[in-house]
């Protein structure tokens, strides 16, 4: 265990502490809400103030916590007063500081957050914070943001306290000057003899108007009496009558507003002085505005949030309403935030909020769920009124906004449930919305998918999909197969495309169509990629040794070029395997080029540029002309294999591919045919001038031994296929 750091100030930091003359037996109950509103919030099993004095911790305020050790060596708040913001641990059994700490063995913490709480001197002398038995993942961006806010008013409520010591001590105006709390004093003919900042604000005049005025120009005109009246009972030493009253104090634009006053009075150099703390009268209920604001909405769009989300849902469940959920989630927004940066992120997602409000005015809410996903209730279950509402949503995204100049296009995937069809309490309902989301989601862009019964089977499917392929890849069971690739000019084998199998053990050697979409789709995606390119690489640097102009093709995914750093993996596996680059060929196929990521193409330039050859993976099968592939900087194209066959089919076939293989050269791209399939294909792909072919005709894909006895010859030459 390590023991908290002393503050380097450490005597000022205890003379700032015992300006709170803080009685341990009575703790500040002007606190107690706040705690109460924290273990709520987090859902902790404690909250607490806590105050480090020199060797103990004193709990000002506390909720679900019982008795303890409160040495200070012990305490998790005296760490938290060491740093700024949050102090966060988040499993405290695996943290070198606290693990043998008995509070934690004890089993009373396993996880805290604490904010440190600050005198206005700057002197941190406590800390609030939530505790609980279990640990927890993350304390997310937002949660932080709430404590913090709520330590801000914990911090409130202990400048109160320490302007009342301070005013009993007459060492007012001093204390005032700095404090956050509204201070304004008089002489004994009351005219004002000092005011801070906060009084100015709070009674609605400046402080220039306030200097050696009288006292009671600030208070409405039937209440001035009392005040002439409470400052001569103060000056005989008896109390206010109005010690404690809200009276109307008038601002200087004639408006009202109430305040509770708290008298005090002492001498200075002599003469009689009269001081004044100011309360917002209004401010016991805007706190509790406050209070419910910050655990109802969100804080940067305004909207309802989850826990809002959570309470209209279990209402109206319990009142048996028919009524339907969309949720709905942003594409493209994480480009924003990483690119432009935080502020901008969150002004994109308040324009978000007011577009939701303008596209669904039957909503019965409107909140944002968290992250980047929003929630809608509509008061029906007609599933065509449901699509009507989601399509004008996602209308409502796709308008381009313009912020500081940047054209930004976000494009949202919406998922839908209606209850009581799809589900009996909100957990099923959410759960069925999102299975429908995530549908949607991998449907492309602006996808809306009402919930399907079957969504949930193939969920579970996909799961058990997910977690078999975890093993295959622990266990090995990936191979690569390799398919000869013929130059058709010399009928040579030049080099092969690597492909993936699975070598099951249930059900033998799985093709990539079985399980490529489920692999593609889940968290093992990347990985593999790597794996199969090292495996790749590693089979043809030992083929090279003999065949030196042997070539490789290898086959990406999407999820290889997510993450930004394929151009250093692959630059790190030729350099591990020896190999020159333009012995590899990496292919990559329209879904790539579409993702439309900035960060996509300046990767595949880098490869390119690295000397490695990009080829363009089944060609003719998508939206791709060979105009966008102007832009791309591809060397290859591949014919897909069912443009191959039209060959052998009609004349006007036969014309398409030509043009094909014609425009692809006009380009300057290299042309391989996939799918050829006989020898006939094979003479007339040659005859239009077409580089490569490979097909069943030349060979198909097989082991790595059986490539090699069947094409590649010992004595150094490639055998014609
Ligand atoms: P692809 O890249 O177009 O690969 C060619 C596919 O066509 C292979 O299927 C191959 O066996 C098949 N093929 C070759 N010649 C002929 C022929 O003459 N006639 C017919 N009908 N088919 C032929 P395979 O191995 O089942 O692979 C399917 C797809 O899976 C590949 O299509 C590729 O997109 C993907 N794939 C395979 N291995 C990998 C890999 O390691 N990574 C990634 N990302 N994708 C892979
Ligand atoms: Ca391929
Ligand atoms: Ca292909």
């Amino acid at each position: 265990m390590r023991c908290p750091d002393r503050s380097p100030d450490e005597s000022g930091r205890l003379r700032a502490l015992a300006e709170y003359q803080i009685n341990p037996a009575q703790g500040l109950p002007a606190l107690a809400p706040i705690v109460d509103m924290a273990a709520r919030l987090f859902d902790c099993s404690g909250a607490a103030v806590n105050m480090i004095g020199d060797t103990s911790v004193t709990l000002i305020a506390s909720q679900g916590i019982g008795q303890c050790d409160l040495s200070r060596d012990l305490s998790f708040c005296a760490h938290a007063i060491n740093q700024d913001g949050v102090f966060l641990v988040a499993d405290a059994t695996t943290d070198a500081r606290f693990h043998d700490n008995p509070l934690v063995r004890g089993g009373f913490i396993r996880f805290y957050a604490g904010v440190p709480l600050r005198a206005p001197s700057g002197h941190a002398l406590g800390a609030l914070c939530v505790v609980d038995e279990q640990p927890r993942k993350g304390f997310a961006i937002m949660d932080r943001q709430r404590l913090i806010q709520l330590a801000e008013m914990a911090a409130d409520k202990l400048e109160l306290r320490r302007l009342e010591v301070a005013s009993v001590a007459r060492r007012f105006s001093a204390s005032a000057i700095p404090s956050p709390s509204a201070i304004i004093s008089c002489d004994g003919d009351g005219q004002v003899t000092g005011c801070n900042a906060a009084a100015a604000e709070l009674l609605g005049w400046s402080m220039m108007d306030l200097s050696a005025a009288p006292i009671e120009m600030v208070f409405a005109p039937a209440d001035r009496a009392q005040i002439r009246d409470s400052i001569a009972r103060l000056l005989t030493g008896a109390m206010p009558m109005t010690e404690g009253d809200v009276l109307m104090a008038q601002r200087r634009d004639g408006g009202f507003n109430p305040v509770e006053l708290h008298w005090s009075s002492w001498t200075e150099d002599g003469r009689s002085q009269v001081g004044l703390i100011l309360r917002n009268a209004n401010a016991d209920q805007s706190e509790r505005d406050a209070l419910y604001r910050l655990a109802n909405f969100d804080a940067v769009t305004g909207l309802p949030n989850r826990n809002l989300l959570w309470r209209h849902l279990e209402e109206s469940f319990a009142a048996r309403r028919a009524f339907s959920m969309i949720l709905i989630t942003l594409e493209g927004f994480a480009d924003v935030n990483n690119t432009l940066g935080r502020t901008l992120g969150d002004r994109v997602l308040r324009h978000v909020a007011q577009r939701l409000r303008s596209a669904l005015p039957h909503a019965t809410l409107i909140a944002r769920k968290g992250g980047v996903k929003f929630a809608a209730l509509l008061p029906s279950r007609d599933p065509i009124l449901l699509g009507a509402a989601a399509r004008s949503i996602q209308s409502a995204i796709a308008v381009p906004l313009v912020l500081d100049g940047h054209d930004l296009h976000l494009a949202s995937f919406a998922g839908m449930a209606i209850a009581p069809d799809h589900a009996s309490c909100p957990d099923d309902l959410v759960g069925n919305a999102e299975l429908a989301l995530g549908q949607a989601a991998s449907g492309g862009r602006e996808t809306a998918l009402l919930f399907l019964p079957q969504m949930r089977a193939q969920a579970i499917a996909r799961r058990q999909m997910e977690t078999e392929l975890h093993h295959a890849f622990e266990l090995g069971q990936f191979t690569l197969h390799f398919q000869p690739q013929v130059r058709l000019r010399d009928g040579h084998v030049t080099g092969a495309e690597a492909l993936i199998r699975w070598q099951h053990p249930v059900h033998g050697l799985l093709m990539p169509a079985a399980f490529l979409t489920s692999l593609d789709n889940s968290v093992l995606a990347e990985a593999v990629g790597g794996w199969v390119l090292d495996r790749a690489c590693a089979q043809l640097a030992q083929w090279r040794r003999f065949h030196s102009a042997f070539t490789i093709s290898v086959n990406l995914s999407l999820a290889q070029l997510r993450r930004g750093h394929l151009p250093e993996i692959v630059a790190g596996l030729l350099r591990e395997h020896d190999l020159p680059p333009e012995c590899l060929e990496l292919e990559i196929t329209e879904n790539i080029i579409l993702d439309r990521h900035e960060d996509i193409l300046a990767q595949l330039e880098q490869i390119r540029d690295s000397g490695v050859k990009l080829s363009f993976d089944d060609f003719g099968t998508g939206f791709a002309s060979l105009n966008l592939l102007r832009n791309y900087p591809v060397s290859h194209i591949k014919i897909d294999k069912g443009f191959t066959c039209l060959v052998g089919t009609s004349a006007a076939d036969r014309a398409i591919v030509k043009g094909v293989i014609t425009m692809a050269r006009d380009l300057g791209l290299e042309v391989t045919a996939e799918g050829v399939e006989s020898q006939t294909i094979a003479v007339y792909l040659q005859g239009l001038g077409c580089d490569k072919g490979q097909g069943f005709f030349f060979g198909k894909p097989c082991s790595a031994d059986c490539f090699a006895e069947l094409y590649l010859n010992p004595t150094g030459l490639i055998a014609s296929a």
